[in-house]
């Protein structure tokens, strides 16, 4: 909406009203603000705050309509050691780094999020757990094949292990809580198999899907 229509006009009709001057400022400084709550700062992904909204809804979303709902948890492989070998700073930007590559390969409707430190969270709204495993096969591709390009022309390669985990139309009463240590466990078992790899979690009684999902799907390159 234009500052001229109705809506961002005076009511008396003066172009120069402190008083509306004052509203529309005000206006942009709530946008901005409902933003930063659900932003987190160093990334520009989501934070953990609106995950815990996102991942609700979309899960009373599973309830009504049947579509399912995946979750991926990400984290950032021997991460202390990046921070530990060349500093806090070249640590934030390969947080940085991978939040782009997970930015850049999500479709529209995807929720990117930065679940803690070096932690991510996806919420992939009706998506089947198949799509989901083959989306984080994807990520941990890019994450692994692209490093980062550090001052005098450095290169840092990352590797990331990954959680996948679906609440199907059948699971009525799966929680995100639940949802979430589905995944949890996926990437606990994914860090145990060496790291730089994908599984899934099948926690609930799905009749289509074979259950040698259940373990390991992708293994590291
Ligand atoms: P693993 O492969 O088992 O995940 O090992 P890891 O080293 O990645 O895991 P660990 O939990 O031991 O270390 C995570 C590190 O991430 C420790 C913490 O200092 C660092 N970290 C957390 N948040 C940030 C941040 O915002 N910036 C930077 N630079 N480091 C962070
Ligand atoms: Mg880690
Ligand atoms: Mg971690």
């Amino acid at each position: 909406m234009s500052q001229n229509e109705p809506e961002h006009r005076c009511l008396n009709g003066d172009e120069q009203c402190p008083v509306w001057q004052e509203l529309i400022t005000l206006r942009a400084r709530v946008k901005k603000l409902e933003n930063d709550v659900h932003r987190d700062e160093l990334t520009g992904l989501h934070n953990r705050r609106h995950f815990n909204y996102a991942i609700n809804q979309e899960l009373e979303r599973t309830r009504r309509t049947g579509h399912p709902t995946s979750l991926i948890l990400l984290d950032i492989d021997h991460f202390k050691r990046v921070n530990d070998d060349y500093g806090h700073p070249i640590g934030d930007l390969a947080i940085q780094h991978v939040a782009n590559a997970i930015m850049h390969d999500l479709r529209r409707l995807d929720i990117a999020c930065r679940y803690g430190g070096e932690e991510y969270a996806i919420i992939l709204p009706s998506t089947p757990i198949n799509t989901a495993i083959a989306v984080a096969g994807r990520l941990r591709q890019q994450i692994f094949g692209i490093p980062i390009i550090l001052p005098q022309g450095r290169q840092l390669s990352l590797s990331a292990s990954l959680g996948v985990s679906t609440a199907n139309y059948q699971d009525k009463e799966v929680t995100a809580r639940a949802l979430v240590m589905q995944a949890d466990k996926a990437l606990y078992k994914a860090k145990n198999k060496g790291r730089n790899c994908v599984v899934a979690n099948v926690p609930f009684p799905q009749t289509s899907l074979d259950t040698s999902l259940d373990t390991s799907l992708d293994t590291a390159d």
